[in-house]
């Protein structure tokens, strides 16, 4: 009789939001027979023991990877290579081997060196996430209608990707393909870019506050205080992707700093008729993509329309790309 496990023994390194959440919803799916989890510190690595996230929490990433058929790596993606040149020569012949980085390219280029023939590189993000960090922080439903994305390279075993892309349909999420290069780019200005924008912000009426602390808290419940929350992501975390994906969120900065240029310019003659334009435009768009039926008024991200294929989704709006 065959397996009802998608996987037989997934590693996990790396056990914080993302890690800790795949952990829990294996175990709720039962996508996974046996669990091995390890993190960098001590710390790390008792409390995932003390929450039971894992059947088995060893000492090194090394000695995570001995025999699993499913490695996944859970960690900022500046650490990704140097972590797969210390596994490489660990990993079992025919095991998947895969990530959930938010920057697809940068951590291809450095984990794709150090991973042996025999071995399926089938890299991943889960589009999903929340401000908080830490394996207390993961929770079963993180990827429930969340999409994540697989960017293999041409060539890669068809089955392999096939068989992780059961796995994280088990744990809920819509499963999507691309390439890594599109990746990056889409996420350059649907993600990367609102959390410079944010953290710049945020940053901005810190300085402020120094005048006027307290007007900025007491009214900080306009859109202010969404952009406090993303603003509020983890630093480590948001420093790698920035690096890591510098020329896709540097090509979307100059296109957004023209344009924020252009309504500046507006505000400063009194160009009403620009800036009404400009946010007619705005509206029209979202209206458009509710009316003809491509969503629903709430945004996608990660529920496929009912009525359509999933090869029609749409694809997140992105102009000249
Ligand atoms: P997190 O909660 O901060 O956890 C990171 C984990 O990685 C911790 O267990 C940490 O170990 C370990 N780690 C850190 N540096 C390491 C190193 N140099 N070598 C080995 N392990 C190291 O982070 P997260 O939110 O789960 O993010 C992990 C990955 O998921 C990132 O690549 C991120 O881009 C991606 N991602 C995040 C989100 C999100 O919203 N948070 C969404 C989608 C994808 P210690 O605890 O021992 O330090």
């Amino acid at each position: 009789m065959s397996s009802p496990f998608v996987f037989n023994r997934l590693a996990l390194i790396g056990m914080g939001l993302i890690g800790s959440s795949i952990a829990r919803a294996v175990r709720a799916q039962g996508a996974a027979k046996s669990i091995v989890a390890t993190a960098r510190s001590q710390a790390t690595r008792r409390r995932v023991a003390e929450l039971g996230l894992a059947d088995q929490v060893v000492e090194t990433n090394a000695a995570a990877v001995e025999g699993a058929d499913l490695v996944i790596l859970c960690m900022p993606v500046g650490a990704c290579g140097a972590v797969a040149a210390e596994i490489g020569s660990h990993l079992a012949a025919n095991a998947t081997i895969s990530d959930v980085g938010s920057v697809k390219g940068a951590v291809i280029r450095e984990m794709s060196p150090h991973i042996p023939a025999g071995v399926h590189f089938v890299p991943a993000h889960p589009v999903a996430g929340t401000e908080h960090s830490g394996p207390d922080a993961g929770f079963a439903q993180l990827f429930v209608d969340r999409w994540c994305i697989l960017t293999p390279a041409a060539g890669t075993d068809p089955a392999a990707v096939e068989r992780l892309a059961t796995f994280w349909r088990l744990l809920g999420a819509n499963v999507e393909k691309m390439s890594a290069e599109h990746h990056d780019l889409v996420l350059g200005i649907t993600s990367h870019l609102p959390h410079l924008i944010a953290y710049t912000i945020v940053g901005t009426a810190d300085e402020l506050s120094q005048v006027t602390r307290s007007e900025v808290l007491q009214f900080s419940a306009g859109g202010f205080r969404d952009f406090t929350r993303i603003a509020a992501s983890d630093p480590t975390m948001w420093r790698d992707v920035f690096l890591a994906n510098k020329d896709a969120v540097l090509e979307m900065l100059g296109r957004f700093q023209e344009d924020l240029a252009a309504l500046t310019r507006a505000i400063r003659r009194g160009d009403g008729e620009t800036l009404f334009n400009q946010f007619s435009r705005t509206r029209a768009i979202r209206r458009g993509i509710v009316d003809i039926g491509q969503d629903s008024p709430a945004p996608d991200f990660g529920r496929p329309h009912p009525d359509l294929p999933h090869e029609e989704l749409p694809r997140p709006y992105l102009a000249e790309s």
